[in-house]
């Protein structure tokens, strides 16, 4: 996990879709952020995870929206992020689970899997800070092929 504090100008998009909890089962939100132009990654469309920290405004449009997306401690990093919660049985779906491997729902390896996600644009007006770490590479691809929504 990278701690450190990524600087990224606005756009900034939520992107989500919904999955089976892997505990229980039942159908589950579960969102990330997107983010195109991150300082330090020039030309690059990262998605963000292991969220530690993020401003407020960005946080509170995201929970209006997906209140599960909750600052929750995880076995798997020994720390707290913003992770997804299942409403139904309260577990956490962690980010490695959702971000790491090739076919994770913010993991697409093709347009069709990519189209899967909705993509919501955060109304920023300026540069914001994020502690988060990122990955690169699937970014394009979902916000290409990935649902708009307003
Ligand atoms: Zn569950």
């Amino acid at each position: 996990m990278d701690d450190d504090f990524l600087t990224i100008s606005p756009p900034i998009y939520m992107v989500g879709m919904k999955i089976g909890c892997w505990k229980c089962g039942e159908r589950m939100p579960v969102v990330a952020l997107l983010a195109p132009t991150v300082e330090d990654a020039v030309d690059q469309v990262c998605v963000l995870s292991d969220v530690v920290a993020l401003p407020e405004d960005v946080l509170s449009y995201v929970q209006k929206r997906v209140p599960t997306f909750q600052f929750r401690y995880s076995k798997t990093v020994q720390g707290k992020y913003y992770a997804n919660i299942c409403p139904s049985c309260g577990m956490l779906s962690g980010d490695f689970f959702l971000h790491s491997e090739p076919g994770a729902p913010f993991f697409p390896t093709c347009e069709e899997e990519a189209g899967l996600l909705y993509l919501a644009e955060i109304p920023m007006q300026r540069p914001v800070r994020i502690r988060a770490g990122f990955h690169m590479g699937t970014g394009e691809l979902i916000l290409n092929h990935a649902k708009r929504i307003a």
